[in-house]
């Protein structure tokens, strides 16, 4: 979801928020009620962060005032309470620079081209983005988005293709069985036969297997062999030590994803083990105007729980305020009686004490 913005033209906002978990999302309304609007930028394909991508079923215990709560069901009540302040989401977008323009804003660019103008940014990033796990091998490096690939783009262009697919998860099997009626042939290559993958895609994958239409071998990818940039064999050791080529033009690597700071490492913020450094008055980072909250920030007595998170929100958007009204206090204002945040919530005022 852009939002329909072009790419290269810039966005200009008051605030970009860098991750949609759980704190980006608390982030975007406590920027509200301070009258602060929010582009997220998030990696993944929808809000949630760690709670959707590793745990979306699990119960959560330790959230105030909600004594169970699943965690997926916690990021929809966040993306409920957020609501009345129209963030705009960008997903699949990887935050990749951050620099400071002459106009004084901060220009926040990602890997797909989107550019905003910023007037503070606020890092939500966790434990960084979810990137897939890849093939440690110099010709998969070398062959990435000709022949080795961790998504598929455009399954047509597999057509005809002798393919291997590797992993044991749902994105393995599913694709596999998906392109068992598309491609000359479809090998799948996982280290066991024990699937992470749902039991009827499990139960799909064999019956494919039964009938031809694919095949499974069991063991490790050690190597490829390729011509130049055409990829011609998979090598795979088999449980036995036997390594045996398996015929291939492309391969498709779903292991799944494991988060990585990636390029924020590089923005020359002060990071202490892979975290950001923070002032815990105001969840600056040190450079003006740039706030990190949750996982991603480290300072002492941090705890990694989603209320340290959602607390630091709080902060940061009143620091954040604070730096773009020089000069002035932000005072301490009620969400029960606030006209301004009422206002800004949409909502009308409690006026039955007057009655
Ligand atoms: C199994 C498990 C159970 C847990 N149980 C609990 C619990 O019971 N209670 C509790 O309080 N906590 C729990 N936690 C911890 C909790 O999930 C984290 O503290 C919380 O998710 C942190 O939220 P966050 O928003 O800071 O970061 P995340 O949830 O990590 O979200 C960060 C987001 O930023 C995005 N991102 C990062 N870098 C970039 C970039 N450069 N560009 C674009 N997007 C980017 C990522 O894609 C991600 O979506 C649990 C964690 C796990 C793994």
């Amino acid at each position: 979801m852009d939002g329909g913005h072009d790419a290269g033209r810039p966005i200009v906002t008051d605030a970009v928020i860098v991750g949609a978990g759980p704190v980006g999302l608390f982030q975007v309304f406590e920027l509200g009620l301070l009258g602060l609007r929010a582009h997220v930028i998030d990696a993944m394909p929808q809000a949630g962060g760690q709670c959707v991508e590793l745990y979306p079923d699990k119960p959560i215990y330790d959230i105030p005032a909600l004594p169970r709560c699943d965690a997926r069901e916690l990021v929809e009540r966040l993306l409920e309470q957020a609501r009345p302040f129209a963030p705009e989401f960008h997903f699949g977008h990887v935050a990749s620079g951050l620099e400071r323009s002459a106009d004084g804003l901060w220009r926040v660019t990602t890997h797909r081209g989107l550019v905003f103008d910023a007037a503070v940014v606020i890092l939500a990033a966790g434990l960084g983005a979810f990137m897939p796990r890849k093939l440690d091998l110099d010709e998969a490096r070398r062959l990435e988005g000709v022949a080795v690939h961790y998504k598929v783009a455009d399954a047509h262009a597999l057509a005809g293709r002798e393919i291997v697919v590797a992993g044991g998860g749902d994105s393995a099997l599913d694709w596999a069985a998906e392109l068992a009626g598309l491609g000359a042939s479809v090998v799948l290559v996982h280290r066991s036969a024990r699937f992470r993958a749902a039991p009827a895609s499990v139960a799909r994958m064999h019956a494919l297997c039964d009938q031809a239409r694919m095949q499974f071998l069991e063991g490790d990818i050690v190597g490829l062999d390729a011509d130049g940039e055409a990829l011609r064999a998979v090598r795979v050791r088999a449980r036995s030590g036997i390594v045996q080529r398996v015929g291939a033009e492309q391969l498709l690597v779903f292991w799944g994803l494991h988060p990585a700071l990636g390029p924020i490492a590089d923005w020359g913020l002060d990071l202490e083990k892979n975290q950001i450094a923070v002032d815990t008055a105001t969840f600056g980072t040190g450079v003006p105007g740039v706030y990190a909250v949750g996982d991603v920030n480290t300072y002492p007595g941090k705890k990694k729980l989603i209320l340290s998170g959602f607390h630091e929100a709080a902060l940061a958007a009143f620091a954040a305020k604070e730096y773009l009204s020089p000069g002035q206090k932000v005072p301490l204002q009620y969400t029960t009686t606030s006209p301004a945040m009422h206002r800004r919530l949409g909502v009308s005022p409690d006026l039955s004490d007057l009655a």
